[in-house]
């Protein structure tokens, strides 16, 4: 489990409901750059053929739980955005928390949406349904000031995280450049040059009305939708150097690793991105000295050990 902290991320409130298109532009573009960089298997899949060929696996499923139904809307809206190229169709879901408790899939994105207000802190049965979900993995989108409640189930969940060094923050997902799909800046001031890999146009993957879509997906054939790469727990910025052509390479290279080998790894080089985003010298280890395993390295489905 991570507590993904959206620093921008505001409460908006529309009728009786609420929205935070701050959290619901993250999710949107977790939602995709999980579809193209983990390998997203069906636990059930894995249980039943440890050794078959990852390629033939199906496809997990993904969750997102709100707690409104404006925001449940919102993502909905949002997620419809998303080219069958990016993900297939059927595989993400929005629910609200009351319609959830019969639910689960691999990865649960759980958007605790409220920044402000009471939310969770008086409501931890709700919280407890959300953080039950997964099969492989929880990712909790909110700000880090929602767990500020001394003494309370919500600090205990809050310190157990923050002592495995699963807490990320991200910001400057306020606005969206719809232009190269990068948050922090609108595409009226884009400088990006986005060149699309399905027909070489000026447009992001997203929006080439030439993507085909794909029914039988696993995650080894999801294609790279343009040139940019975005990493979804940075925020504003392209790594230098990252271009399709090296991912493309990367993922050549880690196919050649056997099965089991290329699983392990990428659940360690995960788990470690973590443990360097934003860290303290030394801060992650432990009394005798190890570094702590946090559940993240769960995220790689097929490892499961
Ligand atoms: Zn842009
Ligand atoms: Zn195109």
């Amino acid at each position: 489990m991570i507590l993904v902290d959206v620093q921008e991320g505001a409460e908006q409130k529309v009728g009786y409901s609420y929205t935070d298109p701050g959290n619901a532009n993250f999710i949107l573009a977790l939602v995709s750059r999980l579809a193209a960089s983990t390998p997203l298997y069906s636990v059930q899949s894995f249980m039943e053929h440890p050794e078959a060929d990852t390629s033939t696996y199906v496809w997990g499923k993904i969750l997102v739980i709100t707690r409104y139904k404006q925001q449940k809307l919102l993502l909905e809206e949002k997620l419809s955005k998303l080219s069958s190229a990016e993900i297939p169709r059927g595989i993400v879901s929005v629910r609200t928390i009351d319609d959830s408790p019969s639910h689960q899939a691999e990865v649960v994105i759980c958007d605790l949406a409220r920044s402000n207000g009471p939310g969770f802190r008086r409501d931890l049965k709700r919280l407890a349904v959300m953080t039950t979900r997964a099969q492989g993995m929880t990712i909790l989108v909110g700000q880090e000031a929602m767990f500020a409640v001394k003494n309370s189930a919500i600090s205990e969940l809050y310190d157990y995280l923050k002592s495995r060094d699963s807490i990320v923050k991200v910001s400057g997902w306020k606005v969206v450049c719809s232009h190269c799909l990068i948050p922090g800046h609108d595409q009226t001031t884009c400088q990006n040059k986005v060149v699309c890999s399905f027909c070489q146009g000026d447009h992001a993957g997203r929006h080439c009305m030439e993507a085909q879509p794909f029914n039988q997906a696993t995650f080894a054939n999801v294609p790279e939708v343009d040139d940019i790469f975005r990493p979804i727990f940075s925020s504003g910025k392209v790594e230098k150097g990252q271009t399709v052509k090296k991912v493309k390479h990367q993922r050549v290279q880690a196919k050649k690793e056997s099965a089991a080998n290329y699983h392990a790894k990428e659940a360690r080089k995960l788990t470690q991105s973590f443990y360097s985003y934003d860290k303290p010298a030394d801060a992650n280890k432990s009394q005798d000295g190890s570094i702590p395993q946090i559940p993240l390295a769960s995220i790689c489905l097929g490892v499961m050990k």
